[in-house]
């Protein structure tokens, strides 16, 4: 049967995915070279963290899926960053050992806003260990865009929000029920 219905378009002056937090990137440490960044937020949001099926996925707690498949859990904290090098905001993945540097570089400068973070892996391995220096920058922190939300930017990264069940995360991992 012919369809005799008119098709819609449906302009809009505004990107509905403008704001949207899943247009925000996870940066890690490069094995090769390094990486500087602006750091948006003071503060750091710390997780549990199994390296499992090929990716760094969330420790979910009491029926986690890869405790149960002892993975080794991982401690990983998250902050605001801006690059330098296209000015978007991104969230940047750091380890304890590195947010020492930044602790003591709190204590001198009283807040971590506005300086640049700089890592890299001096053995050039993918997953070797991360050295990371913290060095104060001439950018006018009063001028940075605010922190957006880093835990619910991850949560969306991850794929586990506060609605997600343990039977989502099976299907999504393609173990069944
Ligand atoms: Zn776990």
């Amino acid at each position: 049967m012919k369809d005799e219905s008119t098709p819609k378009i449906d302009w809009r002056t505004e990107s509905r995915n403008l704001n949207a937090n899943h247009s925000i990137e996870l940066v890690r440490c490069p094995s090769k070279g390094s990486n500087s960044s602006i750091v948006l937020t003071t503060k750091a949001f710390w997780h549990d963290t199994h390296y499992w099926r090929g990716k760094t996925q969330p420790c979910t707690g009491t029926h986690c899926a890869a405790c149960r498949a002892n993975a080794p859990i991982r401690e990983l904290g998250f902050i605001a960053i801006m690059s330098p090098k296209d000015h978007r905001t991104k969230i940047l993945q750091i380890t304890s050992q590195a947010w020492h540097a930044c602790e003591a570089y709190i204590l001198l400068h009283g807040s971590l806003r506005g300086a640049t973070i700089k890592q890299e892996r001096p053995d050039g391995r993918k997953n070797g260990r991360v050295k990371t220096s913290i060095v104060s920058t001439s950018v006018a922190v009063e001028n940075l865009p605010e922190p957006p939300d880093v835990r619910s930017i991850m949560e969306q990264i991850w794929e586990v929000t506060d609605r997600t069940t343990y039977a989502d995360l099976r299907v999504a991992g393609g173990e069944g029920a």
